[in-house]
């Protein structure tokens, strides 16, 4: 249930409670002073009789009231409902009535000897099934001179219906019923409105403005409220929502400082990662590299050869292993200097490094001897290799080698061809190649000799 129908059921209710209490005292205050209008209207009216009943009474002349009673059965007055007037002697008994059958007898009723032995007026009412009440009223006849004691002569007792007058009472209860219920009806409307705007209306400020708060906008503030405790809530909010905002902006602060730190370690970072992949690039390129010709070294050749075998026996294709040697080189030394010397071997690895594909290594095995490894060549291909490249570096001009034995710088080669029947290993191989190459020194050099 919200909060506004809350409220709503509050002051109808509250309004609805306090208007029928007021309904009920004024209705019985009303039927309180109805009663004692009905009583003081039959005792005025009974005292229009008195007189006449004096002087019937004491001349004896009951004609005459009876007469005069009779007048009376079935007349209205005015607004008054009579339903029976009576004179009692003081000897109890009826002289008159509108009822002539009641004529001689003596009173039965309480009241009328209570009111006989009475020497005041005297009422009752005497209530039957609602709304025949019957309002009983009594009036001494009696005549005072001063100074004497009172003669009574009887008593004069009239019966008022009050079934009209109750009826009128039913009817103010109703007209007040309604009019009560059309003034609940406007106040609680009037109120609830007025409590509504003051209450529900402050309370769904404050809801839309941690609404917009929980959204992440932090520069929501409620506006000023007339209201203390409302301006109090409004303020508090406020104040709340600043320092918020205030540590937010802060922390947002910290986050861009952080991040751009970040940023510049990051960089940092990126920068150094660069630097360290180049220098082990630089350190795998040293430890691989011979630094005079640039061609793999002797460490690198034997890695390469020997993940290069276990492939060619897995995948079972050819590898050849050519070793070269620089033919007559301590003469060259000898005859142009160890600079001249290192000339020799670089432009001797170019024309080894030009001849050779992708997938092939050549290799300085140290000193002036040189190794290839020929992946996937065959005996002929193998052979073919080696046989140009002795060629082109016979038909290589290379200064200075008018001194070599034969007035031209050669190279002997032996080839050998992979066994991949398991019965060879690195070692085995290389050593089937050295031994080709030394049989070529042996046959004059610069020539190839391919290993049994
Ligand atoms: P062969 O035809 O029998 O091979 O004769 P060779 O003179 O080439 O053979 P030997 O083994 O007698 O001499 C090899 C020479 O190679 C000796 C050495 O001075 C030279 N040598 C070895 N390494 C280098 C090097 O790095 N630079 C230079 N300039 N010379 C080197
Ligand atoms: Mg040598
Ligand atoms: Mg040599």
């Amino acid at each position: 249930m919200s909060l506004r129908s809350k409220l709503m059921v509050t002051v109808v209710v509250l309004i609805s409670s306090t208007l029928l209490l007021f309904a009920g005292v004024f209705v019985a205050l009303q039927h309180g002073i109805f009663l004692d209008q009905a009583r003081l209207k039959a005792e005025a009216f009974l005292a229009g009789f008195e007189l006449q009943a004096v002087k019937s009474l004491a001349g004896g002349e009951a004609d005459e009231i009876e007469s005069l009673v009779a007048r009376v059965e079935g007349r209205a007055m005015a607004d008054l409902d009579v339903a029976f007037v009576s004179v009692v002697s003081p000897d109890n008994h009826i002289v008159a009535h509108t009822d002539l059958e009641l004529f001689g007898s003596l009173v039965s009723d309480d009241f009328s000897l209570a009111a006989n032995a009475s020497s005041k007026p005297l009422s009752q009412l005497v209530r039957r099934d609602w709304p025949d009440h019957v309002l009983l009223v009594s009036r001494p006849v009696e005549t005072s001179v001063a100074g004497q004691t009172p003669i009574r002569w009887g008593t004069l007792v009239a019966g008022v219906n009050m079934a009209r007058l109750n009826q009128e009472i039913l009817f103010a209860l109703i007209k007040i019923l309604g009019l009560t219920m059309v003034l609940a009806a406007v106040g609680s409307l009037i109120l609830s409105r007025f409590l509504i705007k003051g209450l529900v209306s402050p309370v769904r400020r404050l809801v839309s403005a941690a609404g917009g708060f929980a959204q992440g906008d932090f520069s929501v503030r409620m506006g000023a409220e007339k209201d203390q405790e409302f301006r109090l809530l409004s303020d508090t909010f406020n104040d709340m929502a600043g320092r918020i905002q205030v540590h937010a902006q802060g922390l947002e602060q910290q986050i861009q400082l952080r991040t751009g730190e970040l940023e510049v370690a990051n960089r940092n970072l990126s920068s150094a990662l660069d630097k360290l992949t180049a220098a082990n690039f630089r350190l795998e390129e040293l430890a691989t590299t011979d630094c005079l010709t640039g061609l793999a070294n002797y460490r690198h050749f034997r890695q390469v050869l020997d993940q290069e075998l276990k492939r060619a026996e897995r995948m079972g294709y050819e590898l050849s292993v050519v070793m070269a040697d620089v033919d007559h080189f301590k003469n060259f030394n000898d005859a142009h200097g160890h600079l001249a010397g290192d000339g020799v071997l670089r432009q001797v690895a170019q024309v080894l490094s030009r001849r050779l594909r992708q997938t092939d290594l050549a290799a300085r095995y140290g000193g002036e001897e040189f190794a290839l490894v020929l992946v996937g060549a065959s005996d002929e291909e193998a052979l073919k290799v080696a046989e140009d490249i002795r060629l082109q570096i016979q038909n290589e001009p290379i200064v200075g080698e008018e001194t070599q034995p034969q007035g031209r710088l050669t190279i002997s080669m032996g080839v050998a061809r992979f066994k991949r029947d398991g019965t060879e290993g690195l070692e085995d191989l290389v050593q089937r190649a050295d031994r080709a190459l030394y049989e070529a020194k042996n046959q004059g050099r610069n020539r190839v000799v391919q290993a049994p």
